[in-house]
């Protein structure tokens, strides 16, 4: 029996995929090559195809709830084949952007992270908070925040305490994570009404228990990116994010480990350059900067695929995480307590910067692909 389906365009939805990358959607003329090209489409409903009809018909119902374009890697196979130029590949990675922004909560926040004529209000915000927060608690005498210390041998933590630093993180670190909670319940719930609708899957909700054994099930898949290993044109790309990606873990046990070292055990910094929690954050650090390096110039070689403000804003926040973070510790090393502490300024930003808008810009995959992944899994669908 054929499905009925009432098509409601988004006009506004076609126009903000354009401006995210998906610019050559209406290109395309629907033969299908892409569908055929991309080694990891099922092959019950194949995608990019049928994304690429919703798209260029302003389905946003259909897509940004859908779990199929998370499952794309942006591997480009179908972009390099596609006779039309559409680049189908992109297109997704626009949908994708889209979803990311349209289950964040506040919306706002969400438009202006792929919005680069706001990057340096972002940017500032963070700023502010720590210039505020150390100067109120200086007024009631606590002194987390010293402009001119004095001594031999300074360190970060001698112009910012890592106290101040921890009362700012923490919560917007938590604040991301409730970010997060809250876009992913409707995004399953979504998904879920998805399939239900496509004929997907026949189980009316989704059952807790099986979902997350098969989140237990994707995780390992997705730490040895065997989807993205499976892919031709952009192969040479699963070693650059893979280094991002573990450059990440590393750095977040790092700072985990220093956290429980500083409110735990009250052990106070600098730690020794031979600390091995130490040597793990040097790891990431290069880890991140090589990564991201290898991702630029793979994308500026690539002449298929289109890099929008979005790839940029990513590729940027990674190296400057890592760089700033690096210098910092070489400048301590070096002596130059001064520029140091501007350095460091600039990684708190950052960092800052990381986990507050993350829930809102492309980094937010990691999260949203990891659950749709184990969604398919779960239901099924190979
Ligand atoms: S995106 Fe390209 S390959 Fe895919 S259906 Fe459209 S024209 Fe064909
Ligand atoms: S970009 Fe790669 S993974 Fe995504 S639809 Fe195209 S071929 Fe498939």
């Amino acid at each position: 029996m054929s499905e009925t389906y009432l098509v409601e365009p988004d006009v506004g939805f076609i126009k903000e995929v354009a401006k995210l990358g998906g610019q050559d959607l209406k290109k395309c003329y629907q033969c299908a090559t892409c569908s055929v090209a991309c080694p990891i489409s099922p092959d019950t409903k194949p995608f990019p195809r049928k994304e690429m009809l919703a798209a260029s018909w302003g389905l946003k119902d259909r897509l940004v709830g859908n779990g199929d374009i998370w499952l794309c890697h942006n591997c480009g196979d179908c972009s390099t084949r596609c006779p039309r130029g559409a680049k189908p590949g992109d297109v997704l990675s626009a949908v994708r952007a889209y979803a990311v922004a349209e289950y964040a909560t506040p919306r706002a926040l969400g438009k202006a992270v792929n919005d680069p004529s706001k990057l340096l209000i972002l940017l500032a915000v963070p700023a502010v908070i720590f210039l505020v927060v150390g100067l109120l608690l200086k007024m009631v005498g606590i002194n987390w925040l010293n402009f001119a210390p004095t001594g031999t041998e300074l360190w970060q933590a001698d112009y910012i305490s890592n106290y101040l630093v921890d009362i700012i993180m923490v919560p917007t670190f938590f604040a991301a994570i409730a970010v997060f909670a809250l876009g992913l319940t409707r995004f399953l719930g979504d998904m879920h009404a998805n399939a239900l609708l496509e004929g997907k899957t026949d189980r009316k909700t989704i059952d807790p228990v099986g979902f997350i054994q098969a989140l237990i099930k994707t995780v390992p898949n997705i730490i040895k990116h065997n989807r993205f290993n499976e892919c031709s044109t952009n192969k040479s790309r699963a070693t650059a994010h893979m280094m991002v990606l573990f450059g990440f873990i590393g750095l977040f046990v790092v700072t985990g480990a220093f956290f429980a070292a500083e409110w735990v055990f009250h052990i106070e910094g600098p730690y020794s350059q031979i600390n091995p929690f130490k040597w793990l954050g040097n790891l990431g650090g290069i880890a991140l900067l090589i990564g991201g390096g290898l991702m630029i110039a793979s994308r500026l070689g690539q002449k298929d695929q289109a890099t929008s403000y979005k790839d940029w804003y990513l590729l940027g926040l990674v190296l400057m995480l890592g760089g700033t973070g690096l210098l910092t510790e070489m400048l301590r090393l070096g002596g130059m307590y001064g520029l140091m502490a501007v350095v460091y300024v600039l990684h708190l930003i950052f960092v800052w910067a990381l986990f507050a808008y993350t829930p809102f810009s492309k980094l937010a995959h990691l999260v949203y692909r990891t659950v749709a992944m184990a969604y398919m899994e779960y239901s099924g669908r190979k």
